[in-house]
């Protein structure tokens, strides 16, 4: 029987056993699967903590359905009738400028103004700086660009302004990235496009607005990137179900599942099992684990971070392990705090708010949980989740608890007011969680991919490559399976 051996348990790891194992099964073929997973937990970046009547979040709390992967696997799972949105009735994003909260204009499009009015009452802006965004129709598009960064690009467009106190602080969300570093091709090459095929980013974002009303013919495109995009930013003006979904009780649901399914069909599932190294053995590779013990695989899915897949093939091609382990990862963390909502002195009246980087605080933003999922609190209580940590400033991340509780409650002090006891805190440090996708990524894909193709039977996945929210890391799961069971299927018949 051939053996595949997967590290990582997250949710890549998990689901490309799981496409593997279905593979398997659908061609009546008997495949050795393992799961080696460092962790005592399965999921990686998941982690749903469910703990007296709050459901929270250590990690993602949403997927994108524009992007299709994720809602795939959930209805394969049978977890379809547990998805939910996110609250259509209070949908206010707040953006922090000079201290105080103001509404992000209505009617954005993939973070692009495509509404006037709205554009024209913000305060976020001055009028010198609205002016230089209506430049935008103006600005001729420039075809021969490199491989511009994201804040060099929608600059060049928008003016700096508009950069810092809009698009920056909803790009952090996502990649907790300087958008000065992140290559515009890798993060959104769809803003890219649409400077190319409509001649500028409103024009574009405009036409994208129209195409995604009900009754056109390409139907609802509200917010879809281009798959190699990260996360999206959906449009506003969206006003039929969420485009952000989630199962009712966390996002573990969807890593519970899996791993029911995995072992129902007798997938290895080996947790607390770090691997150390990988090396050549006959025609297929032998894995060291910690535990001075080796497995022998004929085929390897290396469903790691891209700094520990590095780390793991360095005796097998030095030049791409250095590669992969030059990718950058951002360590950040998550500190939810619940409150009696008696002790709030203002109505979370929306998901919450985010902080543009010039705005000099330690936090990036912060998700009014009970408001955007409002069952993941009890009727009396409200939870609130301040994200620390960003590309330059992981160094004011602090590794106690206490902390980081501190830093959560100036934040909350300052920005909302509240200065009451939280009833229930909870943190979550994530190192080198958000790789970095820098000017130069995509080149340093291509090289990745040729080298790879050095080391037959060896696939690399997840977040560190094409794309990094869940239905990404999903697809590059079910792609990686695909080229493991191809591989697999070629090696039996060259030995038949
Ligand atoms: C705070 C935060 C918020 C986010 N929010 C969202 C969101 O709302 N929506 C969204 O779509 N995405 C979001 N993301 C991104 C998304 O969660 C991640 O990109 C995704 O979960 C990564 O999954 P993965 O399986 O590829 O990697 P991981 O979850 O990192 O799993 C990799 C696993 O490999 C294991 N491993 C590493 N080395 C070894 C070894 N040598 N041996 C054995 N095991 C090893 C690790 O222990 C880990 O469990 C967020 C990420 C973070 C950190």
């Amino acid at each position: 029987m051939k053996s595949v051996m997967i590290i990582g348990g997250g949710i890549t790891g998990l689901s490309a056993a799981y496409f593997l194992q279905k593979q398997a099964d659908q061609s009546g073929v008997s495949l050795d699967i393992a799961i080696l997973e460092q962790a005592d937990y399965w999921g990686g970046k998941i982690r749903t903590d469910r703990v007296e009547g709050f459901v929270i979040e250590g990690g993602p709390d949403t997927f994108i359905a524009t992007k299709p992967w994720a809602m795939e696997l959930c209805r394969d799972l049978g977890l379809e009738s547990r998805l939910f949105g996110t609250n259509p009735h209070q949908k206010n994003t707040y953006v922090l400028h000079q201290g105080k909260l103001k509404p992000l204009p209505d009617g954005l499009t993939m973070m692009i103004p495509t509404r006037f009015m709205p554009m024209l009452r913000t305060e976020l802006l001055s009028w010198p700086e609205k002016l230089r965004m209506g430049m935008d129709f103006f600005i001729p598009a420039r075809e021969d660009a490199p491989d511009e960064s994201l804040g060099a690009f929608v600059s060049r467009r928008l003016g700096r302004a508009a950069y810092e106190k809009l698009i920056e602080p909803l790009m952090s969300g996502i990649y907790a990235g300087d958008g000065d570093q992140l290559s515009l091709k890798a993060t959104f090459p769809i803003l890219h496009e649409l400077e190319l095929q409509y001649g500028g980013l409103v024009k574009g974002a405009l036409a994208m607005r129209k195409k995604s009303r009900p009754g056109h013919q390409n139907g609802r495109m509200a917010g879809t990137p281009s798959s190699q995009a990260g996360m999206a930013v959906p449009s506003r003006t969206d006003t039929s179900r969420s485009v952000f979904l989630t199962p009712k009780t966390g996002l573990a649901e969807i890593v519970e599942q899996l791993v029911a399914r995995l072992n129902a069909s007798g997938v290895d599932l080996r947790l607390k099992t770090r691997v150390t190294s990988i090396r050549k053995a006959g025609n297929g590779y032998r894995l060291e684990l910690a535990e001075k013990k080796h497995i022998d695989a004929d085929a390897i899915v290396l469903a790691s971070p891209a700094f520990a897949s590095g780390n793991l093939i360095a005796n097998l091609d030095s030049e791409l392990a250095g590669l992969l382990q030059e990718t950058p990862y951002v360590t950040t963390a998550t500190i939810s705090l619940a409150y009696r909502q008696a002790d709030l002195p203002r109505s979370l009246d929306g998901y919450g708010y985010v902080i543009p980087r010039r705005e000099g605080r330690q936090a990036l933003a912060c998700t009014w949980t009970s408001t955007k999922f409002p069952h993941r609190a009890p009727e009396s209580m409200a939870l609130l989740r301040v994200f620390v940590g960003r590309a330059g400033q992981e160094e004011q991340i602090p590794s106690e608890e206490p902390e980081l509780v501190q830093i959560a409650r100036n934040e909350l002090k300052l920005t909302l007011g509240i200065t009451a006891q939280p009833v229930l805190t909870r943190t979550y440090i994530w190192e080198r969680a958000m790789p970095q996708y820098n000017l130069g990524h995509p080149h340093r894909l291509r090289i990745i991919e040729e080298l790879l193709s050095q080391l037959p039977g060896i696939t690399l996945a997840g977040n560190g490559y094409g794309g990094i929210g869940i239905p990404d890391c999903i697809h590059s799961a079910e792609t990686a399976a695909g080229q493991v069971w191809a591989y697999l299927n070629q090696q039996s018949e060259s030995i038949a």
